[in-house]
């Protein structure tokens, strides 16, 4: 083994070459390797949870990290030492030796000579920094290391943890499965076919499971569970330095899973979606309904669309057993059940999850009201003209109307009215009404429809309006009758009623800036709300869709300028690419024929929002782009467009898109733009 001298090891290292920020670096820099200046992209790396701290951020060269070597030392405690005439730097830990020369494909590991792994060897950089290739020295003292492509991040996690249990959970009608750990689960799944299969890799981990029962003759984890959709769960010490364990769970049928951890990610929960095994269409108690059969109680949202009139119940959470389904109804009221896997045409992570369940309306009637009632795992839909027992509207009041829910008993009860959806909503104990939920058509002057869901608590009654209201509770603070009237908010009639939606929110983000980390969502309601005060300042009525971080569906967002009658919709959004050289502004219609409700010339006015963008943010012109597919611009019947307003993975837009000026200018353009189209077509 060599000998080497640790002598000028800290003097090179405390040799200031200038300070190179790390927190939002730019994605690349300029550094001296071997006398030359090479242009090199930037990474993070985590350690143990915690980002290393160097003057030179690690670097990524032939697609390798590199890292000071004294990072590597301090992080995992190893010894660090330099031989300035071999130019060899050493690595020790009580375990380990490595030796990396400087330019050299051969590295020495506890005294045996090989190639160094991917040719990418210790380099020396601004003549005075060590950097070695962070992972083959990571691994080769123990750790476990990944890489995170969104954020260019490095993971390494030095300590190993213990599995000691492997649990099924039977909180819910389809069984969880709950694995413990002493430490931060790092986790890597993979579902397999033929036979059906989840295969879960956990990382940095040791199988240290005490529990008898579960574990077979040769220490391993091996038991039956013979509860849908699980058959039997296997798990053992699948590798040593890297210590893996490998869980595999074998499923009787193809089935969706969610990983959540929990405990400071020391715990795993697993549990399946709702799988939808069967949609029928019965008389159940003399009344027409669809009948579908689920594996879990579905969670589900309901709401309805006109032109053509049809019902949809999203089940969410869940999977569709079948491919595509269709079903000839032709009763009464209903022609045909369609159900298929939702596919949301904005990328999210949701959307694979969503049966969507359409039940389309006889043309010639209208849209029945809608009584939902879950037994187990079977929910029922009535579809006919019955309503909700315990409410009453009146609309026979010279100027306005009164709504009555009847409770059981004496209750309290909590009333909210966003102006901006111009949804009220009523909270009620569970245990003090006898509501049934479903949905409940009025579209008279005043109210859209009237929704009955419920939550763990509350039943939760919206009443949808269509213009704007003042409301009174009459009812006592605690009362067996709610009692609330309400009239019209007489409107500014002469002014145009723009809706404003700002992109995704809540559980969808949209994309994520790779540069920034911002999100989407945040920036699309920055722009939506700065918009929102111009139009008002012009004199323009205005709706947003979304005034805060929540998840509002696509088609409800097109719902909402449909039923206020807008004038014009403008969604809010920012781009990403796969390729962060592309930058620049695009804006996205969908032409009158390629809708079912579009009225009128869409063009014009994605022009006028466009042209507008342009001069006023002196960006890349990424085109006007007709985009059918698009829910909120072709299900809204108004001119309609969708702004692109930057490039999230592009370094130079990333960060001027996320700065406050930039988003006064947007906005400034878009109000800008549906002036110039007002006046263009002279209204
Ligand atoms: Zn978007």
């Amino acid at each position: 083994m060599k000998k080497v001298v640790a002598v000028f090891i800290m003097l090179i290292m405390l040799m200031g070459v200038g300070t190179v920020a790390l927190a939002g670096a730019p994605n690349s820099t300029k550094v001296s390797i071997n006398g030359k200046q090479v242009t090199v992209g930037l990474a993070n790396v985590i350690f143990d949870g915690n980002p290393i701290e160097t003057d030179i951020p690690p670097i990524i060269l032939s697609d390798r990290i590199l890292v000071p070597i004294r990072a590597i030392g301090n992080h995992l405690n190893a010894e660090v030492s330099w031989n300035q005439q071999t130019k060899e730097a050493t690595i020790k830990t009580t375990s380990q030796e490595i030796i990396l020369k400087v330019n050299s494909p051969i590295v020495t590991v506890n005294g045996v000579e090989k190639d160094i792994p991917y040719g990418v060897p210790a380099i020396l950089v601004n003549d005075a920094r060590i950097m070695v290739p962070l992972r083959f020295v990571s691994e080769v003292l123990g750790c476990f290391v990944d890489w995170n492509q969104d954020t260019y991040t490095g993971i390494i996690i030095s300590q190993t943890s213990e599995i000691t249990d492997i649990s099924i959970e039977n909180s819910s009608a389809m069984p969880k499965i709950n694995i413990i750990s002493t430490g931060k689960l790092e986790i890597k799944e993979e579902y397999l076919t033929e036979p059906d299969r989840l295969i879960i890799d956990v990382h940095n981990s040791k199988l240290s499971v005490t529990d008898e029962s579960i574990l077979d003759s040769n220490g391993n984890v091996n038991f039956i569970v013979d509860k849908f959709p699980i058959k039997s769960i296997r798990a053992a010490q699948f590798s040593n330095a890297p210590d893996t364990v490998r869980i595999v769970i074998d499923l009787e049928k193809s089935v969706g899973y969610n990983i959540s951890t929990s405990d400071e990610e020391k715990k795993a929960t697993i549990s399946f979606l709702n799988s939808v095994q069967g949609i029928s269409s019965k008389l159940v108690k003399g009344r027409e309904a669809i009948v579908i059969e689920n594996s879990e109680e579905p969670n589900y949202n309901i709401f309805t669309l006109s032109n053509p009139n049809r019902v949809v119940i999203d089940l969410l959470d869940s999977k569709l057993w079948t491919n595509e389904l269709k079903l000839d109804v032709n009763t009464e009221f209903i022609k045909q059940v369609r159900s298929s896997q939702y596919v949301s045409d904005q990328s999210n992570t949701i959307e694979d999850k969503v049966v969507r369940v359409v039940l389309d309306i006889n043309e010639n009637r209208a849209i029945p009201n809608i009584m939902v009632d879950i037994k187990g795992t079977t929910m029922t839909i009535f579809v006919d003209e019955e309503t909700f027992d315990n409410i009453s509207y009146s609309n026979l009041y010279e100027n306005g109307a009164s709504i009555k829910i009847f409770a059981e008993e004496e209750t309290d009860y909590l009333v909210s009215y966003n102006e901006n959806s111009r949804q009220m909503e009523i909270k009620v104990d569970k245990n003090n009404i006898d509501l049934e939920n479903g949905i409940v058509t009025v579209n008279d002057d005043y109210i859209s429809n009237i929704v009955v869901n419920e939550d763990e608590d509350y039943k939760i009654i919206t009443f949808k309006f269509k213009t704007k209201i003042n409301y009174e509770v009459l009812s006592d603070k605690v009362d067996d009758t709610i009692n609330i009237s309400f009239e019209k908010v007489q409107e500014n009639n002469g002014a145009k009623l723009i809706v404003i939606d700002a992109g995704h929110g809540g559980k969808d983000p949209g994309a994520t800036s790779p540069i920034t980390k911002t999100k989407e969502k945040d920036l699309n309601l920055k722009v939506a709300l700065k918009l929102d005060q111009k139009l008002r300042d012009l004199g323009f009525r205005t709706i947003l869709t979304r005034s805060t971080d929540e998840y509002i569906d696509l088609y409800e967002r097109a719902e909402i300028a449909n039923r206020n009658n807008a004038d014009a919709f403008i969604s809010i959004h920012f781009n990403s690419h796969s390729s962060s050289s592309v930058s620049g502004i695009q804006t996205l219609y969908c032409p009158a024929f390629d809708s079912k409700v579009k009225e009128g010339d869409q063009y014009p006015f994605a022009e006028a929002i466009h042209d507008a963008l342009l001069s006023g943010l002196d960006r890349n012109d990424k085109g006007i782009v007709k985009r059918p597919e698009l829910v909120v611009i072709r299900e809204t019947k108004m001119v309609a467009a969708l702004v692109e307003l930057g490039f999230l993975t592009n370094a130079e837009e990333a960060k001027l898109i996320d700065t406050d000026s930039y988003h006064e200018k947007a906005a400034e353009a878009i109000a800008n733009g549906i002036v110039n189209y007002f006046n263009s077509i002279g209204k």
